[in-house]
């Protein structure tokens, strides 16, 4: 019997992937080295990171050329409702960036340079880098690095300029395994994202709000209608117009 000193648990907490049920509580699995993840875990991370950039080209099919093309980093605040694709342009950033920070880190490690250049070749790039060096991230003690966070207020710790009202820049302490969780996090939410919109139904019909035609999707299960393109609501109006004139399409 190993005695309970000698005894670590997996760091992915309630999320380990070996977890087992112990008295009607999620108890993660025991690992051999203190602070670590159990090897079901370090598979779950490294196949997520590979899975990354297919999770980035999906999402990117999935959103106009017009959404792809603002440049600047958008808003996705839970608060609001935000049109469909800002939130997905928002998934692929958020994609990128946690790759480009796992591959910082792993190239600190192999003393080498991260992958440079333009997306998606980056993304792909970096999750090549980091999936094939997983023990090297998730060996990784403490780092520090910006982040964004969503949040109404600035802290000490922001950016001097580059806050607003829902998104903070911040200068964190993150560990490799911090990382890794994130990068499985992201696939996982991805696969829910791209659940739902393969499931959207296109309409027949385009927004009157949107100059370019963009057509309406909806929403199977609540039947609600929508723009992707400005994310207005025209449940409403458009049952009153057409009745049920759909197109089982999903891009
Ligand atoms: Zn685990
Ligand atoms: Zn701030
Ligand atoms: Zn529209």
């Amino acid at each position: 019997m190993t005695s309970p000193e000698n005894r670590h648990v997996c760091l992915a907490g309630p999320k380990c992937r070996n977890a087992s049920v112990v008295e009607g509580k999620k108890t993660p699995a025991t690992t051999e080295a203190p602070d670590s993840l159990c090897t079901g875990c370090v598979r779950s991370v490294q196949r997520a990171t590979e899975y990354l950039p297919r999770d980035y080209v999906a999402l990117s099919q999935a959103v106009g050329e017009k959404a792809r093309a603002q440049g600047q980093r958008v808003k996705s605040s839970p608060a609001r409702q935000a049109p469909l694709n800002v939130a997905v342009v928002a998934a692929m950033q958020d994609i990128a960036e946690a790759l480009d920070r796992a591959a910082e880190v792993v190239s600190d490690g192999l003393r080498c340079d991260p992958p440079d250049g333009h997306e998606p070749t980056r993304v792909s790039d970096a999750a090549v880098m980091v999936s094939t060096n997983i023990t090297k991230l998730l060996t990784t003690d403490v780092v520090e690095c910006w982040e964004w966070q969503n949040d109404t207020h600035c802290e000490p710790n922001c950016h001097p300029e580059r806050c607003d009202d829902t998104q903070h820049l911040r200068w964190v302490e993150r560990t490799g395994i911090q990382f890794g969780l994130r990068l499985r996090k992201l696939h996982q939410s991805t696969a829910s994202v791209i659940g739902v919109l393969e499931k959207l139904l296109k309409l027949s019909i385009a927004c009157a709000h949107c100059a370019d035609y963009q057509p309406l999707y909806q929403y199977p299960d609540s039947g609600t209608v929508v723009c992707k393109e400005c994310g207005y609501d025209w449940t409403t109006e458009t049952f009153g117009l057409l009745g049920k004139i759909l197109e089982q399409e999903t891009k």
